[in-house]
């Protein structure tokens, strides 16, 4: 099974994905992980994508499908794969088809997960305050800057799903567990 979860910064795509994960034996690929651990080890690509992350803006397609191409035909990714953070643009999600026609695969599902704004604003801050580990990217008006571009650029990619009759909706305000069991009826 190849699912995407689609949602704002903060709407909990993470957590839900490791849920699923254990449930479903499947592969979690997360591009926002991917670029963290470039920028951690001190790759060419790590250094482009730093102060573009730091900042809250979109990392070229370019360099985004180049990553997950490789990713997808990786073997740990033939029992089935979720998609979090990814694809955040209509460009993505066409590149993604393609690339996945030419190994004759299709996306499932697209589950978004649907949250309020302003709550999510109050949620990352809070996530920010209590990590040990804090994310750079989790400060407000980096996080501003995250959902203005996310609803520019990313939602379009729902409408995209949503003419492919792939896409349903779980509300991302309830519990983490009342949203993974939303999940899981959509998916069995
Ligand atoms: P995330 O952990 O998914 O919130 O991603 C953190 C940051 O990595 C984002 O704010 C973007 O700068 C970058 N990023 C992650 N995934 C993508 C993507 N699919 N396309 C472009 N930039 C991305």
């Amino acid at each position: 099974m190849n699912l995407i979860l689609f949602g704002p910064p903060g709407a909990g795509k993470g957590t839900q994905a490791k849920i699923l994960i254990d449930q479903f034996k499947i592969v979690q690929i997360s591009t926002g992980d991917m670029l963290r651990d470039e920028v951690n080890s001190g790759s060419e690509l790590g250094k482009i994508a730093k102060s573009i992350m730091e900042q809250g803006n979109l990392v070229s397609d370019e360099i985004i499908m180049s990553m997950i191409e490789k990713r997808i035909k990786k073997p740990d990714c033939s029992n089935g794969f979720i998609l979090d953070g990814f694809p955040r643009t209509l460009k993505q999600a066409e590149n993604l088809d393609n690339i996945l026609s030419t190994l004759n695969l299709k996306i499932d599902k697209v589950i978004e997960i649907n949250v309020d704004e302003d709550l999510l604003l109050k949620r990352i801050i809070k996530r920010a305050s209590e990590s040990k580990d804090i994310r750079d990217d989790d400060n407000s008006d980096i996080l501003k800057n995250r959902i203005f571009v996310y609803n520019k650029d990313t939602l379009p990619v729902l409408n995209y799903y949503r003419e492919l009759n792939k896409l349903s909706t779980v509300d991302g305000m309830k519990s983490i567990e009342k949203v993974s069991e939303d999940i899981l009826k959509l998916l069995t």
